[in-house]
């Protein structure tokens, strides 16, 4: 914890005061033992929500006072990725985003404010705005799927992301089978709306999702555990002409081998999908506003900011769903 002055807008940005910021994985990794791209220390979180505090004197979007959905992030609209629309790639969308949720306030600057952040609607909680991000990044990877309806999508994993990805095939009208080994998450997916579990451990998984598929296997699987093992033996599930995405990003300079006659003579398509475009984002931010699906059950505990450390501790070892953890300035419930 540090004490930092307010932050000032831009001439096009915001300020926000955060009501909740949500822990993800990759800021528990970053806690534990830094991150590549976070020198430490650093600031830290970003999937959150608030209210305007202040403008900069070129925003006409937003008011003081508003309440704010955005992500962290946006592509600068003008470099070759960006003018082929592949906007998670733009060269500058890593470098210029922000970090900071675990605080008071937070700056958002123009880029952002002008394609990511939207007015947070009455009837959407604080805690389910925050999910913007990270919603924005699966419904990402599942445009880049381009999956039909009635599709059969596997995904493995039963974490934050895992779950989120099941809730969106799901409601996009595929048949989402979420995998994992957690009972008690898997029964959270099922309340949720994930009408099929199964539990990794019970046995072949392939064969399971086979018996499950008229014996051809999933139309795509989804690997939502950043698991090599799991990138390795997940072209095994799909069917034939089906497509593998691997979504659980593993570090730099890690080897996956697969089956190249599986790959060539099946028509295996592997896509890796990384980060999330504006339109990703506006995707996401829909969903969130028709309440396709309830987000706020992944909230497994609530931290005022103050006691942050000890939420990354009991996220890193402590026991129950451990799914995600909202950070709350002041202390309040949101
Ligand atoms: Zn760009």
């Amino acid at each position: 914890m540090c004490d930092v002055d307010v932050p000032q807008p831009d001439a096009g940005g915001v300020i926000v005061r955060v009501r909740v910021a949500l822990t993800d994985g990759t800021d528990l990794k970053a806690f534990r033992r830094g991150h590549p791209q976070m020198p430490m220390p650093t600031r830290f979180g970003h999937e959150f929500s608030g209210d305007v505090a202040a403008v900069g004197e070129n925003v006409v979007a937003f008011e003081p006072g508003d309440p704010i959905m955005t992500v962290h992030s946006a592509p600068d609209g003008t470099c070759w990725w960006c003018a082929r629309g592949e906007e998670e790639l733009c060269e500058s969308v890593m470098t210029t985003k922000i970090l900071g949720g675990y605080a008071e306030y937070v700056a958002v600057p123009e880029h952002i404010v002008r394609r990511n952040a939207f007015r947070k609607p009455e009837h959407l909680s604080y805690e389910a705005a925050a999910f913007l991000e990270p919603l924005a990044c699966v419904v990402h990877a599942q445009q880049m799927l381009a999956a039909r309806t009635g599709d059969a999508i596997a995904v493995i994993g039963d974490g934050g992301f895992g779950i989120l990805h099941a809730l969106v095939a799901r409601a996009n009208g595929m048949r989402a089978i979420l995998v994992g080994r957690r009972a008690e998450r898997m029964a959270l997916a099922r309340e949720l709306g994930v009408a099929e579990t199964l539990d990794a451990r019970a046995g072949d998984v392939g064969a399971a999702l086979r018996a499950m598929t008229n014996g051809r296997g999933v139309d795509a699987v989804i690997e939502s555990t950043g698991a090599a093992d799991v990138w390795e033996a997940a072209p095994a599930y799909v069917r034939r002409g089906g497509t593998v995405v691997l979504f659980g990003g593993l570090p730099s300079g890690t080897r996956a081998s697969f089956d190249a006659a599986r790959l060539h003579y099946d028509e295996i398509r592997l896509i890796g999908p990384f980060h999330f475009t504006p339109r990703a984002v506006r995707a996401a931010h829909d969903l969130l506003v028709a309440k396709a699906f309830d987000v706020e059950p992944l909230i497994s505990a609530r931290y005022p900011l103050d006691r942050i450390g000890a939420a990354f501790e009991d996220l890193d070892g402590g026991s129950g769903l451990n799914l995600k953890f909202a950070i709350v300035p002041g202390g309040g419930v949101a």
